[in-house]
């Protein structure tokens, strides 16, 4: 069968009805950075762990209501060097911080992360010694995800801001310099 070289601004769009569909092959042109990126967000696989209440509600985005396999990330990863994404999902002890900065290096180049709920964006209500005021004095924060807990509707919300980021070619998060505190 005969290929035909369609300009992206040529390619058709499907309505829906059977004669839209002409089932001819063709050639899409696009940039590779683009192509690049369209795949990263939509391969992304999240690293498996939780700290606190917020990682119930980050259980609840895999589960068949709000079914996040819809956009490739249905797979958490056990170890992090099969991951790309983590979800801090919940208060960051100073006693625990080395270790999620520890998963964080060990993760795949590129990688990503979102600040979920109030404790990891700013330390929440725990303003104390003891927990971390934001887990972007220990990482490279790229979105935060507001609420206490966040719905399950927010994390995704905070999910496709990521991938409107990465597909945007915006620079990732950085770390917040702080007075006190580890640094990355
Ligand atoms: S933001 Fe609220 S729900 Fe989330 S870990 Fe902190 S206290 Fe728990």
């Amino acid at each position: 069968m005969d290929a035909q070289i369609i300009k992206p601004s040529n390619i058709p769009v499907a309505t829906g009805d059977a004669a839209s569909k002409t089932g001819q092959p063709g050639v899409v042109f696009a940039k590779i950075d683009d192509v690049v990126r369209w795949a990263r967000t939509s391969s992304m696989w999240p690293l498996l762990f939780g700290l606190a209440c917020c990682a119930i509600e980050m259980m609840a985005v895999y589960m068949p209501r709000f079914d996040l396999s819809r956009f490739g990330m249905e797979v958490y990863r056990a170890s992090p060097r099969q991951a790309d994404l983590m979800f801090v999902a919940g208060r960051v002890s100073r006693k625990m911080a080395p270790v999620v900065r520890q998963l964080y290096d060990q993760m795949l180049e590129p990688k990503w992360v979102i600040a979920m709920g109030d404790c990891a964006a700013c330390g929440g209500i725990y303003n104390n010694y003891a927990i971390l005021q934001g887990v972007d004095e220990i990482l490279p924060v790229d979105v935060y995800v507001a609420g206490c807990p966040p719905r399950p509707e927010a994390l995704m919300d905070g999910i496709l801001k990521l991938h409107a980021k990465i597909k945007n070619g915006e620079p990732k998060g950085q770390i917040r310099i702080t007075d006190f505190g580890l640094r990355g």
